[in-house]
């Protein structure tokens, strides 16, 4: 039988906006020493517009622009419907792309009018040892904007710089963990500056950024190591393994469904505020049941 403490946190949970799939781990929520947050779509709202694109080649604008559509069309990354939505704005003729595959949390690879067409991180390209010296890129990514590189058979070609919007309730969120003594720690995918303009913005202190899929899982596991029960909020595929590792795995609730069935809580109101809630529901509901 499901405790009457428990059964009334629950229905109370529900009016609070969150979703409670593992009641153990939501038991173990009062314990947490720190919260990791996924940045895309967990901190911000994943929802990118071009801001800039700076040409390294003797192309134009509308032509680069073109062929990143072409491969970005079959993509549902927040980057890729950035990039689709200017072309479509710009009214462009989107060319047809082929032999679309994801390289997940780098980039995009294409065929598109014969051609080879990528559309990756810097960091990507400099792990292949190409990286991009334009002065331009630390620059936009200082700003905290997403930089990715258009490569047309071997040559990057043009930068496209993507601009998110940091969701309003993040800094709130943050401050209020503080004052329940955890601390936040943000990881992501993106670059090192962006990573560093969005932390500061929100009060980050602690922060990892060009974490591959694969790696954010063994980022909680090193945490753990460390000794504290930790948290994963997150959004997205790539954050599904850290979800299941995490101590308290927690999902933005307008994520996608491959995150929200890896976590124990979801966040419906996709608010980061409520992280501050499950714990004060967990630490209240069961102080009263001994
Ligand atoms: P986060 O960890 O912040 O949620 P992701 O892991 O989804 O971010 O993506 C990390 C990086 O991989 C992005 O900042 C971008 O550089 C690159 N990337 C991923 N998918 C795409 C795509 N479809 N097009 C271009 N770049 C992409
Ligand atoms: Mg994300």
């Amino acid at each position: 039988a499901v405790p009457l403490v428990v059964a009334v946190s629950t229905s109370l949970s529900a009016g609070n906006g969150l979703l409670i799939r593992d009641r153990a781990a939501f038991e173990r929520a009062r314990n947490l020493n720190a919260v990791v947050f996924d940045k895309t779509g967990t901190l911000t709202e994943g929802r990118f517009g071009i801001s800039d694109i700076v040409l390294l080649d003797d192309g134009d604008e509308a032509t680069e622009l073109g062929f990143a559509a072409a491969a970005e069309s079959q993509s549902e990354h927040p980057i890729a419907h950035g990039i689709v939505a200017e072309a479509k704005a710009r009214n462009l003729t989107i060319p047809k792309a082929t032999d679309v595959s994801n390289i997940t949390g780098e980039g995009i690879v294409a065929k598109v009018d014969s051609q080879d067409v990528r559309i990756v991180s810097p960091g990507h390209l400099a792990r292949q040892g190409n990286p991009i010296s334009h002065n331009g890129l630390k620059q936009l990514e200082g700003q905290g904007k997403t930089v990715v590189v258009l490569v047309r058979d071997g040559v990057p070609r043009a930068l496209f710089a993507l601009a998110d919007i940091v969701r309003p309730e993040s800094k709130e969120a943050i401050a209020e963990l503080q004052s329940l003594g955890i601390s936040s720690i943000m990881l992501t995918g993106d670059a090192k500056g962006v990573a560093k303009a969005v932390s500061e913005e929100l009060g980050i202190t602690e922060y990892f950024a060009e974490v591959l899929p694969e790696q954010k899982s063994q980022k909680i596991e090193e945490l753990q190591a460390r000794g504290l029960s930790v948290a994963m909020v997150g959004d997205g595929v790539n954050d599904a393994p850290a979800l299941v590792v995490a101590d308290l795995g927690i999902a933005i609730g307008a994520g996608t469904d491959v995150a929200v069935e890896s976590a124990d809580v979801v966040l419906v109101r996709s608010d980061p505020r409520d992280v501050g809630a499950i714990l004060g529901l967990s630490r209240a509901t069961y102080r009263k049941m001994i």
